[in-house]
């Protein structure tokens, strides 16, 4: 069933206007994007990225600026393998489709034994169509507010969700949200990994919690306008059972991935101080050679880490500069965690050969009797 705009309904809420950068500041993302390049819009995975690694000054720039990243690897020379194969896209959309089918009966049942919510004898599942994103976000925001005024059942099958993000708005389409009788508004998100023994892969359980953060912070945002409404703080996560292709979901709490977010997003917002930072006349136009570019890219710090290379079109490129630089942060977070103030693989040996480092630092001490036990296991040789 789908419901259609009522005039006799309230008003829909204040469309959420973002705030437009400063004249200045806009021009100085435009240049730094290149003069003609169109800025390329944050969706929720870009923005999930940007949680998962918030020391990356270079990340906040070059999403802050619309800076096509995958455009600007290529243009460097280290192209990302990152995204999803055509045929985990096909097989995601296919699970999801199964998921929904029956107007969704199956979702509520998951939705009602994960949640612990009553089970609906029958649920509405809104129209969302619109002409574009603003209109399909406005059409999504006017949905929610009579879901929630009728206190009904209400299925939206991806909505769309502006967030002000830097001043711009990012377009959001989480797969899907549920409105109870009671006006509590609860995310859904579908993924084709498996979940075996109700337990799924942590890392990507991991990605699909901070993506859903952002969701349950854009719904958040246009709650704040309705009386009445409230936004889960748990996500409904659905997954395929085992090895089958039959659906099973669990309850998965984004209360950090959310305060997280909300940090990296209002970090966001000051990417003026780092762009002020930079060198006179820096850009990241794919329009310039590999060297100036990478000049260019070299100028803002970056955290790389090997996470990295499942969330960032710059992966290769940062991963080579961070070997290049001997920088022990491309063996991982907790290595670099380990190694206190050795940060380059260089002083590391250095310091377990015995030729640097204080003997009554216990990280150096450490090295050293790893280093004299490898020696003894391999016969005497030095590392
Ligand atoms: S790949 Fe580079 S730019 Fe991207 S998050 Fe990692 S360090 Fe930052």
């Amino acid at each position: 069933m789908s419901t259609s705009p009522d005039s006799g309904s309230p008003p829909p809420p204040p469309p959420q206007r973002p705030t437009r950068p400063a004249t200045a500041l806009r021009q100085r993302l435009a240049e730094l994007r290149g003069p003609a390049v169109a800025p390329q819009p944050l969706d929720a995975r870009a923005l999930a990225a940007l949680a998962a690694n918030p020391g990356c000054e270079r990340r906040a720039l070059l999403d802050g600026a619309g800076v096509n990243k995958a455009v600007l690897a290529q243009a460097l020379g280290s192209p990302s393998g990152f995204g999803q194969s055509q045929f985990a896209f096909m097989r995601g959309n296919a699970f999801e489709a199964r998921v929904k089918a029956d107007g969704g009966a199956e979702l509520m049942r998951l939705l009602s034994e994960r949640m612990g919510t009553a089970e609906p004898a029958g649920v509405e599942v809104p129209d969302l169509s619109a002409a574009g994103p603003e209109g399909r976000a406005a059409r999504t925001a006017l949905a929610l507010r009579e879901a929630t005024a009728a206190g009904r059942w209400a299925l939206f099958d991806h909505p769309m969700l502006a967030l002000e993000v830097a001043g711009s708005p990012a377009y959001l389409e989480p797969d899907a949200v549920v409105v109870d009788p009671a006006g509590h508004w609860t995310v859904i998100e579908i993924k084709s990994f498996p979940m075996i023994d109700a337990s799924a892969d942590a890392a990507k359980v991991g990605a699909a919690a901070r993506q859903s953060a952002v969701y349950v912070l854009a719904l958040q945002r246009i709650a704040e306008h309705l009386s009445g409404a409230s936004v889960d703080d748990r996500i409904l996560l659905v997954c395929p059972k085992d090895f089958s292709n039959l659906p099973t979901a669990a309850a998965v709490d984004v209360r950090k991935q959310l305060s997280v977010t909300r940090r990296q997003l209002a970090r966001l917002t000051r990417i003026e101080d780092i762009a002020a930072a930079l060198p006179e006349g820096t850009t990241f136009d794919p329009g310039l050679g590999p060297a100036e570019l990478a000049a260019a890219v070299e100028s803002v710090e970056a955290a790389y880490a090997p996470e990295c290379l499942a969330a960032c079109e710059m992966a290769f490129h940062c991963r080579d500069r961070a070997r290049r630089a001997g920088a022990v942060e491309s063996l991982g977070r907790s290595v670099r965690g380990e190694l206190g103030g050795l940060t380059t693989v260089g002083a590391v040996l250095a310091a377990a050969r015995g030729e640097e480092g204080d003997p009554s630092d216990p990280t150096v001490a450490a090295l050293r009797r790893a280093a004299a036990l490898r020696a003894e296991a391999l016969g005497g040789a030095a590392c």
